[in-house]
């Protein structure tokens, strides 16, 4: 049904630049598959979805997004299971997430079931390109952006949405250093921080460069108002772990990213019975539990690396040194059932991965 009210075109290259790619050392990023998908939106609906060969945009140079930051994305990824097969983990709330930053940044929603048929689609059309060595993936990138050649700030008519993929090597996160941030701000409350909407990430370099320059990875973004309580890690949401228990900054607030990772280690916690506590996390009582050997483990959590273990937090003028990563059990045994899950190595038992 879908098919027939939103055909998906493919026009395949006839220069597939799959030999040129070394196979064996991919970046993350860098290398990008075959082909994309080219969906446009004017006169109030979605035209037909093309697959097309990847390649440059040619882009009218009052291109309003470029302007005025209409311009959303999503970040995915596709493995190789086991037995051959091409895994999508979770698009269903990929798709959900997508439609509710289009409704925040006043772009046309597009409906979730024709999101995940054009993801699975153009996973399929490069299906080589989804790479089998262990820990390997198809990063997935689904955007946004408004296209209306105009100079002046009002909702764009005209879109683009565009879907591309990168083959990625295994991401092994070095354990991080983070400093809490208590003058900078990522998001406000009433503000874009529940979208993952491009202007957040421009706004967050010149901060991480501060705490980069003081020898931190990424900075722990705290509350625009008072900074006292926690709410992200970088681009990851943050899970701390203090006598057994896993606590997580509460998403009530529209200040932090619904991230998909962040919502499967709870699901897989809750299962096994691990307690939760999504609450508001202040600084103080993180610092406390440090200092007192309470704090057995924090870790970011997103797509790109699943779990990144925090190894050192900077808080004013001190820095915190957290257990070593041996002793890191919870986190370590979910991340591990997560990637078997994504590889089907174990029953997807939460019905979470999407076969192409
Ligand atoms: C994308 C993102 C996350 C992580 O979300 P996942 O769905 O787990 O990848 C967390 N925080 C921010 C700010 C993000 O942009």
């Amino acid at each position: 049904m879908l098919q027939k009210s939103h055909p998906i075109s493919v026009t395949r290259t006839t220069k597939s630049h799959f030999n040129d790619v070394d196979w064996n050392n991919l970046p993350f990023g860098k290398v990008f598959s075959d082909h994309m998908l080219v969906m446009e939106y004017a006169d109030g609906k979605w035209l037909d979805a093309e697959i097309i060969p990847f390649g440059n945009l040619s882009l009218h140079p009052a291109t309003s997004a470029i302007h005025y930051g209409q311009s959303i994305f999503e970040g995915m990824k596709a493995n190789r299971s086991v037995n051959g097969d091409i895994l999508i983990f979770r698009p269903d709330m990929n798709a959900q997430r997508f439609k509710e930053s289009c409704e925040r940044m006043c772009m046309p929603e597009i409906p979730e079931d024709l999101f995940i048929e054009l993801v699975r689609k153009t996973v399929e059309v490069d299906a080589d390109w989804v790479p089998s060595n262990e820990g390997e993936s198809l990063y997935i990138r689904p955007f946004m952006f408004a296209t209306d050649e105009f100079v002046g700030i009002r909702p764009s008519e005209t879109y683009k949405f565009i879907i591309f993929t990168c083959p990625v090597g295994a991401y092994y996160s070095e354990p991080v250093n983070v400093k809490i941030e208590e003058f900078y701000t990522r998001a406000a409350i009433g503000g874009v921080g529940r979208a993952k909407t491009a202007g957040n990430y421009g706004a967050s370099l010149f901060p991480a460069k501060q705490g980069q320059l003081k020898g931190f990875h990424q900075l722990v973004w705290t509350d625009g108002k008072e900074h006292k309580y926690i709410e992200e890690s970088g681009t990851m949401n943050i899970v701390f772990v203090i006598d057994g228990v896993l606590i997580t900054p509460s998403e009530d607030a529209d200040t932090i990213l619904r991230g998909v990772t962040k919502r499967s280690v709870l699901e897989i916690a809750e299962k096994w019975g691990i307690p939760i506590e999504e609450r508001k996390v202040s600084v103080e009582e993180i610092i406390t539990a440090a200092k007192n050997g309470t704090l057995q483990d924090a870790f970011g959590a997103g797509t790109a690396a699943t779990i990144a273990s925090i190894a050192k937090i900077g808080y004013r003028d001190e820095v915190l040194e957290l257990p070593p990563l041996e002793t890191r059990e919870i986190s370590k045994k979910i991340k591990n059932y997560l990637d078997d899950i994504k590889s089907g190595k174990t029953d997807d038992v939460f019905g979470w991965c999407l076969k192409v």
